[in-house]
């Protein structure tokens, strides 16, 4: 921060008992940079304006010191984007773990925790964590939301080919059933 500050020589009157104060002029203030340390409260929001009383520009003739607002700019997290005090995260799903369910460890504000995949997960399904998003205005906090990206394998050995071809022999009737219908429709 660069802001002035009451010359500590004459102690803001400008003025010794030898006249004007050499160190500021006469003016009773001076220009300094300082680092100051500022506390965001938890949960700020993007543009909010703190306020630090008595930060600010010193007085003149050594008046009291105004206060110095300090905007914050809140930066986009890699792994987390804020919607209101909810968090929302994307998710990439194993087909074994969408399909088969399971428990696997999610990224949290606070380190890590267990979340639990349903059998059958679709993608694009939302998945919650309750109350560990950001802190609310009442004290409460938001939620940490997920949305699951399923991940296909790139690449497939043999067995599991002849496994996925098995799987749709089996399972692959309906996967278009809105499609199928419409197609019979229009037949
Ligand atoms: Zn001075």
């Amino acid at each position: 921060m660069v802001f002035s500050k009451i010359c500590a020589t004459c102690d803001g009157a400008g003025r010794r008992t030898s006249g004007r104060c050499p160190v500021c002029g006469g003016q009773g203030r001076l220009v300094r940079s300082e680092a100051l340390p500022i506390s965001v409260p938890p949960g700020v929001v993007d543009g909010s304006r703190l306020r630090l009383a008595g930060s600010g520009h010193a007085g003149a003739h050594g008046g009291r010191p105004g206060d110095l607002y300090v905007t914050v700019h809140v930066q986009p997290h890699h792994v987390f984007r804020r919607h209101g005090d909810d968090l929302l995260c994307e998710l990439p799903v194993g087909v074994h773990e969408a399909v088969l369910g399971a428990r696997i460890d999610v990224p949290t504000l606070e380190g890590v925790a267990k979340l639990r995949i349903p059998p059958g997960t679709q993608s694009g399904h939302r998945l919650r964590l309750a109350e560990q998003g950001l802190p609310t205005a009442t004290g409460g906090r938001g939620d940490l939301l997920f949305d699951v990206l399923l991940v296909l394998p790139d690449q497939l050995d043999e067995r599991s080919k002849e496994l996925m071809r098995e799987f749709g022999q089996r399972n692959g009737g309906d996967v278009r059933r809105w499609a199928n219908e419409a197609a019979k429709r229009t037949t």
